[in-house]
Order: C-alpha cells, then sequence, then structure tokens
C-alpha cells in the first residue's frame, strides 16, 4: 500500500479504478474485471516472490513471463542504468555506436556459439523476431534468390505479435483476427511426443519440415524458425537428433535456421542459450526477455558471421531497424545482469538443481489429473487430461472452465504464480527464476497439489 502510492501517488482503491478506467491490458478480457474482481496489482519483487497492493505475497513460478530471471529487486541492475544514464543517457544506433552496445554485442557474441558473432539489437522479442524473418528474407534476395520469402514454424508455436512474426506464430486463435497476416507463413507439426502413437519414429517431425520445404518448393522457402523447448503447448523437448536433423536439411536446401530462444536463452534451459542444450548450431538466434532480466526492454538477433557477411560488403545495408533498439541503458542492464549471471553462476545452479525441481512436479503423477510431465531446465509443464490411462483431455468448454473458471484464479489465491494455458492441451507451466531453490520447489509442489487435487474434484461434480 505504501509503496503503491510511493509509486503513483494514487491510493489503492484508486488504482484499481483508475486501472479499470485507463489501462489496457495485454492478452486480457478487460471485461471480466470489476464486478468485485479485481485487476492483480504488484507492487514489489523480491527475488522468488512478489507482493501485491495488499501486502499479499507470491512466489513468482513464470519469473514474470519468462523474463526476471536473475530473481526480482537487484538493487545493482537499477544502479547500472542510473551510472548509464549520468554518462549518456540515449543515443541511437543507427548510424551511430556507443560503448555499452558495443560491449554487448562482443559479450553476446563471445556467449554464442560457432560463427554467431554480430549483434543487431531491437526493443523486445517480436521485434527480434520479425527483424530475424527479415534478414533471412532480404540475405537471400542480394544474394540473387528473391523467391525465398517463406518461413516453416510449428503448430501452437508461439513467436511473437506483429504482423510478421505473427505469421510464424502457429496458433489460430492468434492469427485469424488479424488476417491477412504477412504472406509466406507454414507450418508443420510440432514435437509434442506425449500425444504421438508410440510408434512414430522419433524423427517423423523432422522430416515433416524436408516434406514441407519440397511442398513449398525450396526456391521459396527462406527459413525454419523454431524454439530448442517450445512454450506454447507446454514445453515440447525435442526427441534425440531432431535438431541435427532440421540443420542438416536447412543446409541440403539452402533454407536458414532460426533458434527462437526468447525464453529459452539466459540460464532457462541451463546454458547460455537453449541451442547449447540440444547441440545444434543455428543461423540465426532472437533472444529478448531475460537478456536484462527484464530490468530493462531489450531483444536481439544474433546472427552468424555468414549470414552477416554480405551486408558488411561496399554499399548494402539492412534497411530495417528501431529507434530503441539497443538503448545505452538497457545495454548497461544487460552488461550488470550478465554478470550477476557469471558472478552466481546461474546456467550451473540450473543444471545441478533442474533434476530436483523435476523430480518434485514428477511426484504430482499421483494425481489422477496429472497426464504428462515435460520440460528443460527451470522450463517445466504439467499436462492435465481427464483419463490418465486414455491420455483423453478436456473439451473447449471443460477447458475454459478449469483453466479461466477455477486454476488460473485459484492457484493465484493461493500464493503461486504461474500459467494455466490451453494453447494446445491444458497444461500448468513452470519457469521460477533460476535463483529458485528446495524452499520454492516444495512451496510449488504444496500449492499445485492442493489445487489440483481440488480441480479433480471440480471435474468429477
Ligand atoms: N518468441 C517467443 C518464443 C516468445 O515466447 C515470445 C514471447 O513470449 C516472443 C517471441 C515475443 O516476444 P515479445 O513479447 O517480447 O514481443
Amino acid at each position: 500500500m505504501a509503496i503503491a502510492s510511493q509509486t503513483t501517488g494514487a491510493a489503492r482503491a484508486e488504482l484499481q479504478e483508475l486501472a479499470m478506467r485507463h489501462l489496457w491490458m495485454h492478452f486480457s478480457r478487460m471485461g471480466s474485471y470489476g464486478r468485485g474482481q479485481e485487476i492483480p496489482i504488484i507492487v514489489r519483487g523480491d527475488g522468488c516472490y512478489v507482493y501485491d497492493e495488499h501486502g499479499n505475497r507470491y512466489l513468482d513460478g513464470l519469473s514474470a513471463l519468462f523474463c526476471v530471471n536473475a530473481g526480482h529487486g537487484r538493487a545493482e541492475l537499477g544502479e547500472a542504468a542510473a551510472r548509464q544514464v549520468s554518462e549518456l543517457d540515449f543515443y541511437t544506433l543507427w548510424s551511430y555506436a556507443h560503448p555499452r552496445a558495443i560491449e554487448l554485442a562482443a559479450r553476446i557474441a563471445s556467449l554464442a556459439p560457432g560463427d554467431l558473432n554480430r549483434v543487431f539489437f531491437t526493443s523486445g522479442g517480436s521485434e527480434a523476431v520479425e527483424s530475424a524473418l527479415k534478414l533471412a528474407r532480404n540475405y537471400h534476395r542480394i544474394r540473387g534468390k528473391g523467391q525465398k520469402h517463406k518461413v516453416i514454424a510449428r503448430e501452437i508455436a508461439y513467436h511473437g505479435t506483429s504482423l510478421g512474426a505473427l505469421s510464424a506464430t502457429g496458433i489460430t486463435d492468434l492469427r485469424a483476427q488479424f488476417e491477412p497476416l504477412a504472406p509466406g507463413g507454414c507450418h508443420v507439426p510440432n514435437t509434442n511426443l506425449y500425444r504421438w502413437p508410440d510408434d512414430r519414429h522419433p524423427l517423423w517431425a523432422a522430416a515433416a519440415i524436408e516434406e514441407r520445404i519440397q511442398f513449398e518448393g525450396p526456391d521459396t522457402v527462406a527459413a525454419v524458425i523454431l524454439e530448442p523447448v517450445q512454450n506454447a503447448g507446454g514445453c515440447f523437448v525435442p526427441p534425440d537428433g531432431y535438431f541435427q536433423q532440421v540443420r542438416e536439411i536447412c543446409d541440403r536446401y539452402d533454407v536458414l535456421m532460426i533458434s527462437d530462444e526468447v525464453i529459452c536463452a539466459w540460464g532457462r534451459l541451463g546454458h547460455w542459450l537453449g541451442c547449447e542444450r540440444f547441440g545444434y548450431v543455428p543461423d540465426l538466434i532472437t533472444v529478448a526477455k531475460a537478456l536484462t532480466s527484464a530490468y530493462a526492454p531489450m531483444g536481439a538477433v544474433i546472427a552468424s558471421d555468414a549470414i552477416a557477411e554480405p551486408f558488411m560488403q561496399g554499399d548494402v545495408s539492412f534497411a530495417h531497424g528501431f529507434t530503441f533498439a539497443g538503448h545505452p541503458v538497457a545495454s548497461a542492464v544487460a552488461m550488470a545482469n550478465l554478470d550477476v549471471f557469471e558472478q552466481e553462476n546461474l546456467c550451473g545452479h540450473v543444471l545441478a538443481k533442474e533434476a530436483e525441481f523435476r523430480q518434485m512436479l514428477e511426484t504430482l503423477h499421483d494425481l489422477p489429473i496429472v497426464g504428462d510431465v515435460r520440460g528443460a531446465g527451470f522450463f517445466q509443464a504439467i499436462e492435465l487430461v481427464k483419463d490418465k490411462e486414455t491420455k483423453e483431455g478436456f473439451d473447449d468448454e471443460e477447458a475454459e472452465d478449469l483453466l479461466r473458471g477455477f486454476l488460473s484464479g485459484e492457484l493465484y489465491r493461493r500464493g503461486l504464480i504461474c500459467r494455466a494455458d490451453d494453447r494446445g492441451d491444458p497444461v500448468i507451466q513452470l519457469a521460477p527464476p533460476l535463483i529458485a531453490d528446495s524452499e520454492q520447489f516444495e512451496e510449488i509442489h504444496d500449492v499445485l497439489r492442493g489445487v489440483l487435487s481440488d480441480a479433480w474434484e471440480r471435474i468429477r461434480r
């Protein structure tokens, strides 16, 4: 309360009123607020926890949408921002450079695999994906292959909301309302191994990418975009050899491989970059969110030398950019954030603790509603089912009632922020800050056990 007042000068009730009247929240059913239902207002963060305007504490089991990997309330990141403002508040990367963006680009290049040495900054994830897609098209065009413009992505994958990124996003409900999208988006099956028949070849989904390239015509395909672990649908991990096969296919057809690591980079899977976890080297990597642990908005495309090279010659330029990209303050925050990662060995912590985290979730398998537990690192999902034996899922109405009518609100009410998602089959997703440890795992377990047990009772009624 005191903090809410300090922050905005508005009292608590007033904040609710002002939010309902003036704030347009993203992906939110604004009409469901009011009539007794409050907008959740988060006023403070500390470590793995955040606090609402009433002083209630929540375990941030989603790192504020896969962002605050270093944990909340790190004064040193704010101090880095303040130092930067006193030195250079802002300068743009349009035709100029500044020290922090240069240092950060070099540092990111040193952490990226293979020859991914060139960094194109953006202000966030959708901009990074948009930039990667435009870069892929432009790369082919300046090599005399201007017909190559299509992008192959996976069903149910989320790659952002701008019209180009949305054409890669494979979620029909998100796409349909904004069509026509940028042309060229094609979709192939994902790696939802839980729903695959037992006798399906493990590399079936990789082969589907090759078939699609052939179907579209290799001369028309610019890129394939995939997340190391697909978020939407619930942490789909790849079968062994999947990315190696995709890499070979991309090379065979002169198609760029884009690793969309807006979630999977910066320690989420226990490595600096998600592709390291699965041992592949893409042509382009998109990152955002936890690059700064979200203390400042920032994203980037990391390009291989081979892809960047044609743009470094003569009078060629990549005619694309964003005013705020590579903002000095965000760059300084990113540098300080990566310092924290190094000093506290956050990637090592995730690798050391992920088995314990996973085992805790696996113990929930005794509940009839828990069908599958899957994921990697501190990025795990629980798929909910109506029948464990047959894997029968919920119909749309049941999923709506279960997720929106009960689970989301109840988990929050009992102090756990995580995601109850039905963009594929209903899942609960967990991605705590990378500083989370046994105490937080236990807390997550206890809330989930209680809420999922109650959810089952509700279904049976
Ligand atoms: N790509 C992936 C894999 C994402 O998960 C997201 C956002 O969650 C995006 C792109 C879009 O990022 P942003 O919301 O920063 O625009």
